[in-house]
């Protein structure tokens, strides 16, 4: 991690918050407020893609809905320009898997759901965003995309394969980010992501009394010894100068104090940012799981999935994002060395078309409030502040592109 957390300057704040329509807030709130209370997982996004599909006709957009499955795309009010090569400007909708733990009286009514990553307030924005762009002579040069499944299911990919990409020569998209305090901006001029890979490692040994180990191939001893050599991968197999991330996440075996199992169930995530690294990643988790596997005497399959690319802003539109960020917030609240390896499926458009993400900061004051956590909630005001950087960087793309 790289993310500088300089205050950001109150008054430069205050003074863009209250530039922002008092009743355009409320209904920026209220509509995330509304989906978060409704959240839906990757590809079962139709209550929240009938609502904007309903608003978005609303402003005389024309939206296609069962865009790559559950997403909805929207193309401009007909009139000059409606020929021009688009700019896609794409917000995320999807929920996650966690029941919520915020007690917020906004909190999500579906147990067992929630949105714990910030795309109920990406949509909220995009609407916005979509009513303030309806109103501008550049209108016609965009095409809205609120995507489906960006947690892993592989909702941007899907979008491609349906066309979204068409005659679109630039894409931005951004993430309410609470890693960043509002009012504060994270954007990279290359790698802002990192590529994400998923696997499971199954552990076959052979079971038996657990005073009698010499009797048995014991899959926990195996897996212990595979987990501690998987953290010499990046730490010995990895340029130092290079970033990744070998992390196992979960590990199932046994059910008795007294018995050694049959097998151990792993599963884990590796990241990187280089398509050098990413690309070395698998043989080298699978050479370790093998090797380690034989000299324990028990057999062990690997199942290894790329995911995600890492997500790469081109530079050139990067440049122009933080000279608009740096434009509103000031030189000192926008960080220029952002990256996470987290991941995002925004790489599926930047790997095909120039574009950039950023980041808007979202944390709210006093705890902590990670994403992806049954704690997650956000400072709305990061909402405002990214319906204005998101509109600054539409209007300008459109004049530029
Ligand atoms: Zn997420
Ligand atoms: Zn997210």
């Amino acid at each position: 991690m790289t993310v500088r957390s300089r205050s950001y300057n109150p008054r430069v704040l205050q003074k863009l918050l209250q530039s922002f329509p008092e009743k355009e807030f409320e209904s920026l709130v209220a509509t995330r407020r509304d989906l978060h209370r409704h959240p839906e997982l990757g590809f079962e996004e139709t209550r929240t893609a009938g609502i904007v599909a309903g608003r978005l006709a609303g402003l005389g957009w024309s939206p296609r809905t069962g865009v790559g499955r559950t997403g909805v795309t929207a193309d401009p009010p007909a009139g000059p320009g409606a020929q021009a090569p688009r700019i896609l400007l794409r917000a995320d909708m999807d929920a996650l898997p966690l029941t919520e733990a915020t007690g917020a009286p906004y909190a999500s009514e579906a147990p067992g759901k929630m949105h714990a990553c910030g795309h109920d307030g990406h949509v909220a924005v995009g609407l916005a965003l979509a009513n303030r762009l309806s109103l501008t002579r550049s209108a016609g040069r965009f095409r809205f995309l609120f995507q489906p499944a960006e947690e892993g299911a592989g909702g941007a990919e899907a979008c491609a394969a349906d066309g979204v990409l068409e005659n679109v020569t630039a894409a931005f998209g951004l993430h309410l980010w609470n890693q960043l305090p509002v009012g504060k901006i994270g954007i990279n001029r290359g790698e802002l992501l990192a590529a994400v890979d998923e696997f499971a490692i199954e552990v076959e040994g052979r079971g038996g009394h657990g005073a009698s180990p010499h009797e048995t191939a014991d899959p926990i001893v195996a897996a212990a010894r595979i987990i501690e050599a998987l953290q010499s991968v990046v730490s010995r197999e990895i340029s130092p100068l290079d970033s990744a991330v070998v992390t196992v996440g979960s590990i199932h075996g046994g059910t008795a104090f007294n018995i050694i199992p049959s097998s151990v169930r792993m599963t884990g995530t590796a990241r990187s940012f280089t398509d050098e690294t990413g690309r070395a990643l698998p043989e080298k988790v699978a050479r370790v799981v093998r090797g380690t596997a034989e000299a324990a005497g028990v057999q062990a399959r690997l199942d290894y999935r790329r995911v995600n690319r890492a997500t790469v802003n081109d530079r050139a539109m990067a440049d122009f994002v933080i000279a608009t960020a740096r434009e509103l917030f000031g030189e000192d609240n926008v960080d220029t060395e952002t990256r996470t390896l987290g991941g995002e499926d925004m790489s599926v458009f930047l790997s095909r078309v120039p574009g950039c993400f950023f980041f808007v900061g979202s944390a709210p004051a006093g705890g902590h409030r990670p994403h992806h956590s049954p704690d997650f909630d956000i400072d709305e005001r990061a909402l405002a502040l990214a319906t204005l950087l998101f509109e600054a960087v539409a209007l300008k793309a459109a004049d530029r592109l």
